[in-house]
């Protein structure tokens, strides 16, 4: 089995787990110096192998990882530190760990200190540097402290150590650099190797001693062979963790996507279940929050609060900004490619944003459907009603003619007894009002199509108003009428226009029994005019007023309503393109607003 193999003459070039273990105890000590005297270099070769690729399979932060193999590294080793600097797309990860049993002997603190601590027993400022020129490949690979594959060497950190950089000055010579050791500084031997992770990344042990010649050229060449693997399990690691969190966000995704497949939830209900979703598929799941504020309405995730970092996706349409998805750590993490967010997390967010989008525009389309269904379900009924009343109202017409005319005929004969007389007026009036609702049927039926012609709003008003002032005088009524000059002329129907008028007023007067007032006003309004009749009468209910267009739906005595005049009024003022509003409150009045295009569309259109 292939284990390492170098090629350049300073190097024993081992092909496969035979010739380790046929390399004899004396020779390994040759070969590696003390370091690995007394070991099974073999076995630990392996065990530090498998243990090496077991962590990289864990689901393990970077830097836990590094630390993990680091630790390792010291087992193997047997030397006091060990660090690996990792730099990858420009982000600098580190993990380090220290040789147990000798950590007193050196007084080396095991963590970094804090702020506010007693400064360290010993700096490592020198050492850091050196790191930094290896990483950054500003250092010639050459001279005394390299090895043939470029790893830095040295058995006596405690004495200034000569390097050569690549960059030249002036005169074209490279530039050269001291690292002046500090004194008293507890490292003697140090081992620096770089290995590549692909992209151009690159990575770099330390390895550490406090003793003086700790590592050899062949421990070091051995530490060479152990970075390609390292290299190469770091880069395994990397993408198993990619994976995993590309993994997490198809998740997420898939989740919020199947969501809609619900036929039971409601919209805020498909929000708020997204915004669940959202924190476990952040590289933190553990301290991630997330909301979503759609249409002025937020949705928070259990445990929301507002972090130190926020990731932020704007919910736009058409250029209009409806909202924003938001993802935020409630704690610092290391900065990675958006603050502490990963490019791919940024990718994810504004996937998610676009997803609720097409969902609100998804549910708003079937809103909107719905509502087109009932309004079609309300024409179909009006139709049926409205063929009825025509058929009832042309059967019952005839007949009503014929009582009419006898009663009135009769009521002409001379000599006839007053009992009688009294009795022919009840038919006639009743007759009257029976021909009342059947000419009301007709119209509600559309019997009569409007005949528009040009019209003046005004005129119309103080006609109709002329009629129905003494009956306000009756009722204790004050009518005040507020016309604005110079309307424009509309296209209408007088009659219609009067008999909504008329309908109106009258239910303004029957909705003010103890008296009040009956305002009457005209004014333009955008291309049309506005016609509004208030009262100060008894007012409705909600439940009233949702009804009262309905055919026959009337909440007055038989004989004092029909039913039938605010559905004459809705089909007379969309067949001339109009509108209604009405607004009402118990006991403090109703105020109905009519308005007329000043053109109505033309005949069969509406
Ligand atoms: P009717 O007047 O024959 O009952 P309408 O269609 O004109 O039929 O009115 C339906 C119902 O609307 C009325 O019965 C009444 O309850 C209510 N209504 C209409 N106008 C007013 C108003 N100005 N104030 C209070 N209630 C009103």
């Amino acid at each position: 089995m292939f284990l390492f193999c170098r090629t350049d003459s300073r190097t024993l070039t081992f092909h496969s787990q035979s010739d380790l273990i046929a390399s004899p105890a004396r020779a390994d000590r040759v070969r590696y110096g003390m370091l690995f005297e007394g070991m099974n270099l073999t076995t630990e070769y392996y065990s530090l192998a498998r243990e090496i690729s077991g962590l990289a399979q864990r689901d393990l932060q970077k830097n836990a990882l590094l630390d993990e193999i680091s630790k390792a590294l010291v087992r193997f080793s047997r030397c006091e530190s060990v660090d690996i600097h990792l730099m990858e797309s420009g982000q600098r990860h580190r993990g380090s760990a220290k040789g147990e049993s000798t950590l007193e002997m050196a007084g080396v603190p095991d963590s970094p200190p804090k702020a506010n601590e007693e400064p360290a027993v010993y700096d490592e400022q020198p050492l850091e540097n050196l790191c930094r020129f290896l990483l950054n490949e500003e250092i010639l690979p050459s001279g005394p402290h390299f090895t043939a594959a470029g790893s830095f060497l040295t058995g006596a950190a405690d004495e200034p150590v000569n390097l050569v950089l690549i960059d030249k000055d002036e005169q074209g010579e490279n530039r050269k650099l001291s690292l002046i050791p500090v004194p008293d500084g507890p490292f003697k031997s140090v081992a620096a190797t770089i290995f590549h992770l692909g992209e151009g990344d690159l990575g770099l042990l330390v390895l550490k001693s406090f003793r003086r010649d700790f590592f050899s050229n062949g421990a070091v060449e051995l530490y060479e062979s152990i970075c390609q693997f390292l290299g190469v399990s770091i880069i395994h690691q990397r993408k198993q963790a990619a994976l995993r969190e590309r993994v997490k966000e198809l998740t997420c995704l898939y989740g919020i996507a199947r969501l809609v497949d619900q036929s039971d939830i409601s919209l805020s209900g498909i929000f708020q279940s997204a915004v669940e979703l959202l924190p476990p598929a952040w590289l933190y799941p553990e301290i991630t929050s997330a909301r979503i504020v759609m249409d002025g309405k937020a949705f928070f995730s259990d445990d929301f609060s507002q972090g130190c970092s926020q990731l932020r996706s704007d919910i736009v349409t058409e250029g209009r900004e409806r909202g924003f998805v938001e993802v935020t750590y409630r704690e610092e993490r290391p900065v990675l490619d958006e603050g502490p967010f990963l490019r791919e997390e940024r990718h994810l967010l504004d996937a998610v944003a676009k997803e609720l989008l097409l969902i609100a525009e998804k549910y708003r389309a079937a809103h909107e459907r719905e509502q087109l269904q009932e309004q079609l379900r309300h024409a179909d009924r009006l139709a049926t009603i409205g063929q009825l009343s025509a058929g009832v109202a042309h059967e019952l017409n005839e007949p009503l003619g014929g009582i009419l005319g006898f009663a009135q005929l009769s009521q002409k004969n001379p000599g006839i007894p007053d009992q009688v007389r009294e009795d022919l007026d009840k038919i006639v009036s009743a007759s009257l009002h029976a021909r009342e609702i059947v000419r009301k049927l007709m119209l509600f039926a559309r019997q009569a199509p409007p005949e528009k012609t040009g019209m003046h709003l005004n005129l119309l008003v103080a006609d109709g108003l002329y009629f129905i002032e003494s009956r306000c005088q009756k009722s204790g009524i004050e009518m005040v009428r507020k016309l604005e000059d110079d309307l424009p002329e509309i296209t209408a129907d007088p009659g219609q226009i009067y008999q909504v008028l008329i309908n109106l007023a009258v239910n303004a007067i029957q909705a003010m029994p103890q008296g009040g007032r009956l305002t009457i006003r005209t004014a333009r309004q955008g291309a049309g005019i506005r016609l509004v009749v208030e009262d100060t009468g008894a007012g409705m209910s909600d439940e009233v007023l949702e009804k009262i267009f309905t055919p026959f739906f009337t909440t007055k005595d038989v004989g004092e309503g029909t039913g039938l005049g605010l559905s004459v009024v809705e089909g007379i003022v969309n067949s001339h393109g109009g509108s209604i509003t009405v607004e009402s409150s118990l006991g403090v009045g109703t105020k109905f607003g009519i308005y007329l295009p000043s053109k109505a569309p033309p005949l069969g259109s509406e």
